[in-house]
């Protein structure tokens, strides 16, 4: 008779889930919202003005720890850098961010979009025409530029933001 137990209770765990929602989703039919800072396809923003951001510093080619970024600088006539060309290897790279975190500029995001498999491996090589938006990305406001990348012009303490220097002699007791 154990044999009938067991296998009445067998039927009456099927019974029991049968008609329960189905909690599967059914991708790619249905996509489910990634929150904004899931980690995946990198791009390249630019700041309020429409220029782009990266000033070709080399920080996160520098800090990549699998090597996969690489690009050229070059200067514009008026002094802004930027990279000549810039080559993001995605099969190599493990989405790790921490491109993003040394950028200096905002430049460098990584967005939510993660459908990018490729049977051609070769089609993972991401070139700067593939990278570069026209838009800022997370932080549409910030414009490095303006603070840190011209020439500073009039006194001390008179740029956009800058604190009055100090006068250390008024620390003296
Ligand atoms: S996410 Fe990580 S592995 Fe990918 S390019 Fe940036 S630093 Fe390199
Ligand atoms: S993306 Fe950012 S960290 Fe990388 S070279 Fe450009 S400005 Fe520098």
């Amino acid at each position: 008779m154990e044999w009938i137990k067991g296998f009445l209770k067998g039927f009456a765990t099927t019974l029991k889930v049968l008609f329960r929602k189905p909690v599967t989703e059914q991708y790619p039919e249905y996509k489910r919202p990634l929150p904004a800072r899931s980690r995946a396809v990198i791009i390249l923003t630019r700041d309020p003005d429409g220029e782009e951001r990266c000033v070709a510093c080399y920080l996160c080619s520098a800090v990549c720890p699998v090597s996969c970024i690489s690009m050229q600088s070059a200067e514009r006539e008026d002094g802004r850098r930027y990279p000549r060309w810039f080559r993001i290897n995605f099969a190599r790279c493990i989405y790790c961010g921490l491109c993003e975190e040394a950028c200096p500029t905002l430049a460098i995001q990584l967005t939510p979009h993660f459908e990018t498999s490729r049977r051609d491996v070769l089609k993972l090589v991401y070139e700067k025409e593939d990278l570069l938006v026209n838009h800022g990305g997370k932080n549409k406001e910030y414009n490095f530029y303006r603070y840190a990348g011209v020439t500073m012009v009039g006194d001390k303490g008179t740029h956009i933001n800058e604190e009055e220097p100090v006068d250390l002699k008024s620390n003296l007791p």
